[in-house]
């Protein structure tokens, strides 16, 4: 486990989605805090791959998180 955070942390939908109250703290800890190389959104980021913002770090589609 890494001990700084993801470095797309502050910019990530993922975060904005849990200060909103509608993400479980748990994608934040074990993701973005935790062991973010294992999240589908950081690996496509590093591709240059498009990726959905209600895409979750697991590469589940959550489409009720999208506005
Ligand atoms: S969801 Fe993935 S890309 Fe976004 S901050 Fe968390 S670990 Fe990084």
């Amino acid at each position: 486990m890494s001990q700084r955070a993801c470095k797309w942390y502050l910019l990530c939908p993922m975060k904005v989605y849990y200060e909103q109250g509608n993400l479980d703290r748990k994608w934040i800890d074990n993701y973005c805090l935790g062991d973010w190389g294992s999240c589908i959104r950081y690996q496509m980021e590093q591709r240059g791959q498009a990726h959905p913002d209600y895409m979750l770090p697991n590469g589940e589609l959550r489409k009720e998180l999208a506005r």
